[in-house]
């Protein structure tokens, strides 16, 4: 199948002191499909670096499966683990805190060489020469430290560590959001570049809309560590099915005043709540204008509204079952 990497109702708690259970991610399940460009957006501490990391399996999940290309990641061999760990790997939001200031740009890159044992000395040189080609830089860059460089080009040594061992999926975490706006896109093209020639498939994560709704091809929106809507980006910008979407949607600023599809800015109440003691029912609910009486008591599961397009919100059963009515009667 087209499918790279799946999410099978994974849950990821962690157990905290007294007692208490976070719940980081909630059962969550969707899957990327080979070459995409999957967004995963929600608000800080909803879970979507959480869930990002246990795709990688640098954390275990509670519960659930994750597959990539079918194969369980959590439940292979030690064997398989190490080979699917160079399948798979990971940029990083902050590209100051991310690259040891003591290492120079050369054992950065080849850091994942190294550790695999893959290509020795000039072999090695020559790769790390290919990647800072590969990512805009230049191999007299390699003999230089990370301090001698600017944000966006660090960035840049840590996409060429990622791409070292020749990986099919990357989790992109933040990649941009700790970068000066003016080089934010530059980063993003490079991206898109690398998903476009090299094939590559990302799962790209971000706090807002601004920029993914662009680049992604489908977006999953996350809220207080559930997946609540999941279309394709054209899907999710002109017909979003959920208030939280609607809300993120509102947030991003029109450039163009004569648009017609100006939207009113929905300001959303209150603080999320602690994934602690999340709500009952709808976990939204707390913060929803549109909020009703069933929210607090049933929880919406995700559903498939229109072909492709899944949200977890009651306001749609409504409408689902008023056309069921509807059709009873004149049927
Ligand atoms: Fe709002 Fe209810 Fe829908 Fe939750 S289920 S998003 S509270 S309308
Ligand atoms: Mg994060």
């Amino acid at each position: 199948e087209d499918v790279m990497v799946e999410v099978k109702n994974v849950k990821k708690y962690f157990q905290l002191k007294k007692n208490k259970t976070l719940k980081a991610v909630d059962g969550v399940s969707f899957a990327i499909k080979k070459g995409e460009m999957f967004g995963l957006v929600g608000e800080s501490g909803c879970g979507k670096s959480t869930l990002g990391r246990t795709m990688l399996r640098l954390y275990q999940p509670s519960s659930g499966n994750i597959l990539f290309k079918s194969q369980d990641i959590h439940h292979a061999s030690a064997l398989q683990k190490k080979e699917l760990d160079q399948r798979m790997q990971m940029i990083f939001q902050d590209p100051y805190a991310s690259l040891n200031p003591r290492s120079m740009v050369m054992d950065i890159i080849a850091e994942g060489l190294d550790v695999h044992g893959r290509l020795k000395g000039k072999q090695r040189k020559e790769r790390v020469f290919e990647l800072l080609e590969t990512v805009g830089l230049s191999k007299e860059h390699a003999n230089r430290y990370p301090h001698e460089f600017s944000g966006g080009q660090r960035q840049r040594i840590g996409i060429a560590r990622a791409l070292a061992l020749n990986p099919e999926f990357i989790v992109a975490d933040e990649p941009i959001s700790a970068l000066d706006v003016s080089i934010q896109a530059q980063v993003v093209n490079l991206l898109q570049k690398l998903q476009r020639e090299q094939g590559l498939t990302f799962l790209f994560i971000a706090h807002d809309l601004s920029m993914v709704r662009h680049i992604s091809d489908r977006i999953g929106v996350m809220y207080l560590g559930k997946l609540v809507e999941l279309t394709t980006s054209e899907q999710l910008y002109k017909t979003p099915l959920h208030p939280y979407t609607e809300a993120l949607l509102s947030a991003i600023p029109i450039p163009d005043p004569d648009l017609e599809d100006k939207r009113e800015t929905i300001l959303l109440e209150g603080e999320i709540p602690s994934p602690i003691s999340p709500p009952s029912g709808c976990v939204f609910r707390t913060r929803c204008p549109k909020v009703m009486e069933k929210c607090a008591i049933m929880e919406p599961e995700m559903k498939e509204y229109k072909p492709g397009h899944y949200a977890a919100c009651h306001l749609h059963d409504e409408v689902e079952s008023r056309g069921k009515e509807e059709a009873a009667v004149t049927g």
